[in-house]
């Protein structure tokens, strides 16, 4: 099974896909970013991630995120991708799976994550090693409801289900309450696939 999560920038993608590593060794993670980056590093001397939605001419990205898809798509076994529904350039989005990429990589699922965007901001504030985009509540709340509607969008070219796990209005009850109840999300629906049910991890 190949699964597409999604999420804003800085909310916290990376930290769930940490959980699902841990509690499924035998699934491969894969950071559509870093695939690019890699591409990017040899044909651009691009230095830092953060850098390719800035300097790489529109042309060449897309080249790039096609490049990307076909290699993710030749990954065997179940495969999440850490990806985007679409990447806020120059105030605008910019499909992170338009038709041509979703084709390619064909997820089977694509699992949207939505926060309260006061939430996403302050995660952000406290992750000092990315250049992420400082924006107001309102800018935020904007990119996810675009997300939602690339994500469809993609799910429409690649015939994929989509799933929407919604956090507005449930605040943590304690620290990684959501990405374990995302992380728990995408590992049922990887083990309903195999047909199997979650076993009880020796920890
Ligand atoms: P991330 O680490 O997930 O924030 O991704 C870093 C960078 O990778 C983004 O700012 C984009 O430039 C690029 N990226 C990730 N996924 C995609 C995608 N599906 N399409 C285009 N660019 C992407
Ligand atoms: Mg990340």
């Amino acid at each position: 099974m190949r699964v597409v999560l999604v999420a804003l920038p800085g909310s916290g993608k990376t930290t769930i896909m940490n959980y699902i590593r841990e509690k499924l060794p035998d699934v491969k993670i894969v950071n559509f970013g870093d695939i690019m980056f890699e591409l990017a590093k040899k044909k651009f001397g691009i230095q830092h991630r953060d850098e390719m939605r800035k300097r790489i001419p529109v042309e060449e990205y897309r080249r790039l995120q096609e490049e990307a898809a076909e290699y993710i798509a030749s990954m065997p076994g179940d495969v999440i991708v850490d990806t985007h529904a679409s990447i806020k350039i120059g105030g605008g989005y910019y499909p992170g799976l338009p038709d041509r990429v979703a084709a390619k990589l064909k997820p089977d699922a694509i699992v949207l994550i939505e926060y309260d965007p006061q939430e996403i901001i302050k995660r952000r504030a406290g992750d000092p090693t990315r250049a992420r985009d400082v924006e107001s509540e309102e800018e935020v709340e904007m990119h996810q409801m675009a997300n939602r509607y690339y994500a469809f969008a993609a799910a429409s070219a690649a015939e994929s289900v989509v799933h929407i796990i919604n956090f507005r209005g449930r605040p943590q009850k304690r620290p990684f309450e959501h990405t374990e109840i995302a992380g728990e999300y995408v590992i049922k629906l990887i083990l309903g696939a195999r047909g199997q049910t979650r076993q009880t991890s020796p920890s």
